[in-house]
């Protein structure tokens, strides 16, 4: 038996419950893991809440992370006891997820845990954070480097906003974090942001073209904020869009495109192939201070993530939330 957050669907609606499973209800797979940590992120908590169709099969565990340990394997490349990561691949979605005890996986979709971090680290990076460094990456491939001018992470207080800020100030970039969150001014400036900025008049419509501020930015927010940021970009400046937690609609022009060599950087985590989430961790081994990543953290009980749910969908939540499941 394992314990298990369970979304079902019936006639009378969507119910996320914690319950206990038994082993044999584990879905196909060629790998099971003991989780040692969970997560939430913002699709999970579309998945519990049921606000938008994320889950896309019943029953489902929910829970698009985790970190844990190989209990048994048929995949050549993993045996009993190896440390690995899973991010994505529709896990949470349409495969049984990392919010359970244990979770029977494809072996391909599995990360050996990148040194120096340990299980409740590699879980506050998750979804969120190895989606933040796919960002960093977009814009280092662009040519954006600190040289080049400032560059805004919007969502910043949030769980991908807060890593994009720590690993971009490491590398040195001048950050202004974006955020509807002003008394997390500190926090942001601990992370590193030079500037913080109240995200209001982003979400008000803007001129196809604005003054040119930002070299780079990171957005998770889309909607009228992603318009008004590509208009604010510097010539042959980069967004690395990556979320709709302000909408799904994106009221821009071709203007900043085709007059300014703008590039809007599309960044998907849940397919992207295996070497780039290879990059991704290795490079978040080397350009995230392990101390801020600690600082960004909270830790929540298994009987509070179906609450923090709903608390992530209204941006009360800052940073990243881990679960311990099976804790070492
Ligand atoms: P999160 O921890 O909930 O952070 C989202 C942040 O966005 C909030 O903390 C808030 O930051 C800001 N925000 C929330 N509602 C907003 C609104 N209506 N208008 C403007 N800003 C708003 O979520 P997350 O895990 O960082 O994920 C952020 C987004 O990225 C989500 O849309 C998620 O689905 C997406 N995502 C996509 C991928 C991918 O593969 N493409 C991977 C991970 C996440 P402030 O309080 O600082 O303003």
């Amino acid at each position: 038996m394992f314990k298990a957050i369970l979304i079902d669907k019936d006639d009378s609606g969507y119910h996320a419950r914690q319950t206990d499973l038994d082993d044999d209800r584990l879905p196909a797979g060629d790998v099971t893991v003991k989780v040692g940590w969970s997560t939430l992120n913002y699709k999970d908590g579309l998945a519990i809440t049921g606000k938008s169709p994320v889950v896309r099969s019943f029953p489902m565990v929910p829970g698009i992370d985790l970190a844990g340990v190989v209990e048994s394997s048929e995949h050549a490349d993993w045996k009993p006891g190896d440390r690995v990561v899973l991010n994505g691949w529709g896990v949470g979605e349409v495969h049984w997820g990392g919010l359970a005890g244990k979770a029977r996986l494809k072996g391909d979709w599995l990360v050996p845990l990148a040194s120096p971090f340990t299980l409740r680290q590699a879980a506050a990076i998750g979804t969120a954070g190895y989606t933040a460094m796919l960002c960093v990456l977009a814009l280092e491939r662009h040519g954006v480097t600190p040289d080049k001018g400032e560059v805004l992470v919007t969502g910043a207080a949030g769980g991908v906003g807060s890593v994009a800020v720590a690993v971009l100030a490491k590398l040195g970039y001048r950050v202004v974090a974006l955020t509807g969150r002003p008394e997390e001014a500190d926090y942001l400036t601990r992370l590193g942001a030079a500037d913080i900025m109240d995200r209001a008049p982003f979400a008000e419509p803007g001129k196809p073209l604005a003054k040119e501020r930002w070299a780079g930015a990171v957005d998770v927010v889309g909607g009228q904020t992603l318009a008004n940021i590509c208009a604010q970009m510097k010539y042959r400046g980069t967004v690395a869009a990556c979320g709709l937690a302000g909408g799904m609609s994106l009221p821009a022009t071709v203007a900043p495109f085709i007059l300014r060599g703008v590039t809007l950087a599309g960044v998907d985590s849940v397919m992207c192939p295996r070497p780039d989430r290879l990059e991704a961790w290795q490079r978040l081994g080397r350009d995230l201070d392990p101390a801020l990543l600690d600082e960004l953290t909270t830790e929540i009980g298994f009987d509070e993530v179906i609450p923090t749910a709903a608390r992530i969908l209204e941006g009360k939540v800052r940073g990243r939330v881990v679960v311990p499941v099976n804790p070492e």
